[in-house]
C-alpha cells in the first residue's frame, strides 16, 4: 500500500497551536482533532472528537481501528498524561509520533524566578509570603489546609467549585488574559508572590510582565519530564511546512520499516 498524498494524521490538542496546526494540514490531509473536552468547543475544520482513549492502550486501538499514519501530541507542555500515553500508542501501534513542544518562558534581568519541582517546594517557597496568587490550574484547590493562618489564597482556573473557606478566593477565567488586565488584578488583590507553570506561548505570559515591574516574585513550577517523540518541533508552522512530499517521504519510511505498508 502506497504512502497516499493525503494522510491520515490524528493531532492531540488542547491548546491554540495545535487548532492552529489542525487548520493548517485539513485543506491536504485527512485530520482528526482531539481534545479532552475540558476547555471551549475546538474551532477547527475538520472532525473532532472529544474526550479520553482510555490510557496508552485505548489510544493505540484508536490509531489502529482509524487508520492514522502519524499521531501528533500538540498538548500542553504539563498534560503529560497524554503525552507518555502518546509515546506508547504510537510504539505499540507502529506509527510514527510528532510533537509540538512549546519553548518555555525565561527569567528576564530583574526577574525573581524561584523554581519548584512539585506541590511541597510550593508550599516551602511560600512560607514567607501572605497573599499568593495561583495560576495553575485546580491543584491548589486540593490543598487548602496547607493555607498558612496568615496567608490569603487567590486562585484562578477554568472550572472548579470553591472550597469553603473565606481564606482563598477563586477567579474562574480562562485566558487570553491582557497586560492591563493582569496589572490591575496583582494590585486590586494586593499580591506579593505569583505562583505559574512555566506554559510559554503569549496566551497567558502578561502575568510576568506585569509582576515584573513591581518586583513581585514568581514561583516557577518545572515542566514534567516527557519521554522523547520521533521528532519534535519548536513551532507548529515548521512542523506542518515538514508534511510537504519530503516530510511524508520520511513518514514512509519508517511506516515502511515497520512492515506497515
Ligand atoms: P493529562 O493529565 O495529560 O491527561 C489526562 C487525561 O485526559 C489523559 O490521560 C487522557 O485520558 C485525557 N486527554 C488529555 N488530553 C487529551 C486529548 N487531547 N484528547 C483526548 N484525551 C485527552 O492532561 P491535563 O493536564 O488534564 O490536560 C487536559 C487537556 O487540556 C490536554 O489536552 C491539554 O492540551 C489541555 N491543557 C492543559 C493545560 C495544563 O495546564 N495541564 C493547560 C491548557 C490546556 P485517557 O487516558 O482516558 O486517554
Amino acid at each position: 500500500m502506497p504512502v497516499s498524498s493525503e494522510m491520515r494524521i490524528l493531532i492531540l490538542g488542547g491548546i491554540g497551536e495545535a487548532a492552529k496546526l489542525a487548520r493548517a494540514l485539513a485543506p491536504v490531509h485527512a485530520v482528526t482533532y482531539s481534545v479532552a473536552g475540558r476547555g471551549r468547543a475546538p474551532d477547527v475544520p475538520c472532525p473532532a472528537r472529544s474526550g479520553g482513549f482510555g490510557g496508552g492502550e485505548g489510544l493505540a486501538a484508536f490509531l489502529r481501528d482509524h487508520g492514522i499514519e502519524l499521531l501528533i501530541d500538540a498538548t500542553h507542555p504539563y498534560a503529560a498524561r497524554i503525552s507518555r500515553n502518546a509515546v506508547a500508542a504510537s510504539r505499540s501501534a507502529g506509527i510514527p509520533l510528532w510533537a509540538y513542544r512549546r519553548p518555555v518562558w525565561r527569567p528576564e534581568p530583574g526577574d525573581d524566578w524561584r523554581r519548584v519541582a512539585d506541590w511541597a517546594g510550593i508550599v516551602a517557597a511560600l512560607r514567607q509570603f501572605k497573599r499568593p496568587f495561583f495560576t495553575i490550574g485546580l491543584e491548589p484547590l486540593r490543598h487548602v489546609a496547607d493555607i498558612l493562618p496568615r496567608q490569603h489564597w487567590l486562585v484562578r482556573c477554568l472550572v472548579a467549585e470553591p472550597p469553603t473557606t473565606p481564606r482563598l478566593t477563586l477567579l474562574r477565567a480562562m485566558g487570553p488574559f491582557s497586560l492591563e488586565h493582569e496589572t490591575a488584578l496583582l494590585r486590586d488583590y494586593r499580591i506579593d508572590v505569583l505562583v505559574a507553570k512555566n506554559s510559554g506561548g503569549g496566551a497567558v505570559e502578561a502575568k510576568l510582565t506585569a509582576a515584573r515591574q513591581p518586583r513581585i516574585p514568581v514561583v516557577m513550577l518545572d515542566r514534567p519530564a516527557l519521554p522523547e517523540a520521533d521528532r519534535e518541533f519548536a513551532d507548529v508552522e515548521r512542523l506542518a511546512a515538514e508534511l510537504s512530499e519530503s516530510g511524508q517521504a520520511s513518514i514512509a519510511a519508517q511506516l515502511l520499516e515497520n512492515g506497515l505498508v
